[in-house]
């Protein structure tokens, strides 16, 4: 399979497309042409890396990574993603669990078969591939728990000191010698100047050899379009039936992931996209102008994104804004939709959902009746509430237990250099610690 940018027609293969991260045109790499599956297809695939394998092996035809794809998904889900049933009044959803990775969050599926891929690809333990991450508090632990302790590569964390939780910073600062993790005494924006100075100069990129891990990547992309895959043919199995799908939407790669699978013809019936106050989707679909914003701060911080970059992506497979509202639903939840929906499932449930995850519940509770009434559906939940106890702990006035996983991550020491937001002080801060 070849890749194209969504702003060009030269072709790139998967290997180039993933080593690239972004096109040298601006665009994102998309597959040429997107496979086309029935469901006896994946017969003999039950687990996810089994559907996996089945579903990816077309976009590897022609990858060195071929061979090692079984492995890669084996290393990639080292962890469960099961759906659990919701004791819902009106109508009937399931959880889809996203968050029992190393870090309790969806991201950990993209970036670890990312890390796989670039390991193998570019990983050299006489001149280390060293990703640049700037982030304002998920995206660098998913990060960095994917390249710890990978051979051949290392990652440098920047994160704004003092802006993120406490929990948060502990995600960022517990991991190997490979892994940096830098408090940059600046704001978020800080941090990512100075990645982007540090891509940008010559003798330090010639010393570490730079790249970057970002969210647009097609290989954070990829595999997550497979749990969509799994759980709607599990679905099918048990129930007769296409499920639907609401998902918890930022950027929109994880819906875009669930819509490519619908495409490649995976049994997924609608699927309706749960934004927060960050409005730039809904307004698309009802104005039909796309007018990308500044981002708004909500309790969903995840997902707080003004222009969606993955948009771009999604034109290009389906088409414009009138097209793309016959096929996808939309609803925006602000904070206090958040707030009464984190309370409602902790009542409902027994067990409390993340800001992120409460996007989805709400918006399921809001579906037209006679929509809701004719399908099953699939609730994305894409963080453990472990991860914001600050905010849902008040909520629903009980302590949120940590899971396995956080709590092996919150046992080990913690480790961070403070620095000024100048490429000199990271040049140092690097050379401190990698040599
Ligand atoms: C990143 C993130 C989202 C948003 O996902 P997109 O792919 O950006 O749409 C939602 N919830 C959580 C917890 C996240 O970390």
């Amino acid at each position: 399979m070849r890749f194209v940018s969504t702003r060009g027609d030269t072709t790139v293969s998967l290997d180039a497309a993933l080593v690239n991260g972004i096109a040298a045109d601006g665009g994102l790499y998309v597959p040429v042409e997107l496979p086309s599956f029935e469901v006896r297809d994946f017969e003999a695939a039950t687990t996810i890396p089994e559907v996996a394998a089945t579903l990816l092996r077309p976009f590897f035809s022609d990858s060195s990574l071929l061979e090692d794809l079984e492995q890669i998904l084996a290393e990639t889900f080292s962890f469960p993603i099961p759906t659990t049933p919701l004791p819902m009044r009106d109508g009937n959803a399931s959880l889809l669990e996203l968050y029992h990775g190393p870090t309790a969050a969806f991201k950990d599926v993209g970036a670890g078969f990312l890390a796989a891929c670039l390991g193998r690809l570019e990983g050299d333990a006489a001149s280390p591939l060293t990703i640049l991450v700037a982030t304002s508090g998920d995206t660098g632990g998913a990060v960095a728990a994917a390249f710890d302790k990978r051979p051949g590569m290392r990652v440098v964390v920047l994160f704004p000191e003092g802006r993120v939780s406490a929990r948060q910073e502990h995600q960022l600062t517990c991991w190997s010698n490979n892994v940096l993790s830098l408090s940059v005494r600046g704001a978020f924006d800080d941090c990512q100047t100075l990645v982007k100075a540090a891509l940008a100069d010559a003798g330090l990129n010639s010393r570490y050899r730079f790249s970057s891990a970002n969210s647009i990547n097609i290989g954070r992309l990829l595999p997550q379009s497979t749990y969509y895959a799994a759980a709607s043919l599990r679905h099918l199995r048990g129930a007769g039936s296409k499920p639907g799908f609401v998902i918890p939407t930022g950027n929109l790669g994880n819906a875009l992931a669930c819509i490519m699978a619908r495409e490649m013809g995976l049994p997924i019936g609608p699927i309706v996209l749960a934004t927060n106050a960050n409005r730039t989707i809904p307004e698309y679909f009802s104005t039909l102008n796309w007018v990308p914003r500044a981002s708004v701060q909500t309790l969903a911080s995840a997902m707080d994104v003004g222009d969606p970059s993955n948009m771009e992506r999604l034109r290009n497979l389906l088409g414009e804004a009138d097209v793309l509202r016959e096929c996808l639903g939309v609803l925006s939840v602000d904070d206090a939709q958040i707030e009464a929906a984190i309370r409602r499932d902790y009542a409902d449930f027994g067990f409390a959902t993340c800001p992120h995850t409460a996007t989805a519940t709400h918006t399921f509770h809001e579906l037209d009746d006679e929509l809701r009434r004719q399908h099953d559906w699939i609730l994305v939940a894409t963080a453990h509430p472990a991860k914001f106890e600050t905010i849902v702990e008040p909520l629903i006035g009980a302590s949120v237990p940590l899971p396995d996983e956080l709590a092996e991550i919150m046992a080990r020491p913690s480790r961070s250099v403070s620095i000024d937001p100048q490429l000199g002080d990271l040049a140092a801060a690097m050379s401190g610690h990698f040599g």
